[in-house]
């Protein structure tokens, strides 16, 4: 469409159309405010087409043919061969029929959908610039607005992401053959999640990391679990070097590391992947014009209702500073802002964001660590289940890890879990609800749980917290 320079109007104006921005601008129009959603790439934003779901897609993969060809011990002898144009093929469809179902659930909710890049003009208005030569612009006009643009990778000097040597996570998502050689700077999630996926699907993989463990952030006898595996797998693991440059060789390409005492170590690969972080996107939509500021590192700093400095601009998902880059929460913030502004008695209320790292095995975290509720004053009560205590693991043959529930001796409300082990993203949700519904040890344990499951072992942990565990000693 080629749209002059027109100017129209709505109530609610949504930039981003990722999964903070989508979900906003449908909830807004379920409250029955005229909505105009502007993006200007694609339906479902980083999440659905650059990250979680494509991500998701390819480690499902990957874990389908390593499982078959290791599963001698079960009697199953096979060589899986992986046809990774087919198999991108088929990720490509799981994105397409995600992306295409947002696009119609934003139709079929009444929101006023636009292509197209948006900067601010003013505090009510933004210029829209439609992609591509002689597209046009057009200009809105709003009442309030709710900026949901998101986050990009972040690029380390000495790695330019032109280079088809290089690879971001998006890169290595989009990859349609596995290089025999791969190396991955930084032992993130992300990272993490794309090194043991690469090493199931044949490549060797070596990580190389600044700080002196993988998952910064996670407890260290979690990350020990994942790093244990990690090395089973064959990943090579190199802690305290930061990658410093690379160059072509005869046969590849080779990294260059560098320790805090400038010790240099290089890397022989076909592929280097970084994966060091992502950083919002707010330098773009000339924010000045609307009287917005970012912090110096991009974030906005906004208040429980996810309201900027600017009361009628919101700020929700990846450019929101104090909450993590997860999807869910994005998601989240996306409705509060929508229905503050539609006046319902809402609030962002951050007590329980479960967080999920899908590495072999995979991580689940919700709450307070136990150190993390022993600073905010409380005593603990701790319980925990190993997963080779549950016969539904050791039938699944992943029975590496445990649940851990942290929880106030005093009340026995629920305050936390970290959970490492098969299907540990699915059962968080258990213990998130438990929290939300100020639920105690005593409720989860005496919570009646199908045998033989996995759930089992969060009944389990509580159990155990209270000294009252069958299957395994208690503390
Ligand atoms: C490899 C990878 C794996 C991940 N896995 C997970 C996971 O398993 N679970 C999880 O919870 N999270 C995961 N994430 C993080 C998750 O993708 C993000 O937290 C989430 O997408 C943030 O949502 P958002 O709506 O804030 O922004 P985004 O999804 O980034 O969407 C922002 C949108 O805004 C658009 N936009 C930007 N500027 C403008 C503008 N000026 N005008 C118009 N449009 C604009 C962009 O094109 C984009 O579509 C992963 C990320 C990556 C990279």
């Amino acid at each position: 469409m080629v749209v002059g320079d027109i100017a129209t109007g709505t109530e609610v104006l949504v930039i981003g159309a990722g999964p903070g921005g989508y979900v906003a601008a449908i909830r807004a129009a379920q409250q029955g405010l005229d909505t105009t959603l502007v993006e200007k790439d694609a339906y479902g934003g980083t999440c659905l087409n650059y990250g979680c779901i494509p991500s998701k897609a390819l480690i499902t993969s990957a874990n389908l043919a390593h499982e078959a060809g290791n599963a001698e011990e079960m009697g199953i002898h096979a060589d899986p061969v992986v046809d990774m144009s087919q198999l991108r093929d088929w990720k490509d469809g799981v994105v397409d029929q995600l992306t295409g179902g947002v696009e119609k659930l934003c139709k079929a909710n009444g929101v006023n959908l636009v292509e197209g890049t948006a900067r601010f003009k003013d505090e009510n208005a933004v210029r829209i610039a439609h992609g591509g030569e002689g597209q046009g612009s057009e200009t809105i006009e709003f009442e309030h607005c709710i900026i949901a643009t998101g986050s990009r990778v972040i690029q380390i000097p000495g790695f330019d992401f032109a280079d088809e040597q290089v690879w971001s996570s998006r890169d290595a998502l989009a990859a349609d053959t596995v290089p025999d050689r791969l190396v991955v700077v930084g032992g993130g999630y992300i990272g993490m999640e794309l090194s043991t996926t690469f090493a199931k699907l044949g490549s060797e993989v070596t990580v190389v990391e600044m700080l002196d463990d993988i998952l910064p952030g996670y407890e260290s006898d979690v990350a020990r679990v994942v790093r244990k595996r990690a090395e089973e797998l064959g990943i090579d693991m190199n802690f305290g070097e930061g990658a410093s440059g690379w160059r072509d060789e005869d046969d590849g390409i080779i990294v260059t590391t560098e320790t805090e005492d400038g010790e240099e170590a290089e890397y022989r690969a076909d592929k280097v992947l970084v994966a060091v972080g992502r950083s919002p996107v707010t330098d773009t939509m000339e924010l000045e014009n609307a009287g917005i500021e970012a912090d110096e590192r991009g974030f906005f700093d906004v208040d429980d209702f996810r309201r900027t400095d600017v009361e009628h601009i919101y700020a929700v998902g990846d450019v929101v500073a104090d909450t993590p880059m997860l999807a869910h929460v994005a998601s989240k913030e996306g409705i509060v802002a929508a229905e503050h502004i539609a006046g319902e008695p809402v609030a962002f209320d951050s007590q329980a964001v479960p967080a999920a790292v899908f590495t072999d095995p995979e991580i689940g975290t919700v709450g307070m660590t136990e150190d993390e509720a022993e600073e905010m004053g409380f005593t603990t009560a701790v319980g925990q289940m190993p997963f080779r205590a549950s016969g539904r693991a050791l039938t699944t043959g992943h029975a590496d890890g445990f649940v851990r529930i942290v929880a106030d001796d005093d009340s026995g409300f629920i305050l936390g879990a970290q959970i490492v082990g098969p299907e540990a993203s699915e059962l968080v949700a258990e213990v998130a609800l438990a929290i939300e519904m100020g639920a105690t040890l005593e409720d989860v344990a005496s919570t009646i749980h199908t045998h033989p499951t996995l759930a089992e072992a969060v009944m389990e942990a509580a159990e155990n917290a209270l000294g009252q565990a069958i299957h395994t000693l208690n503390r």
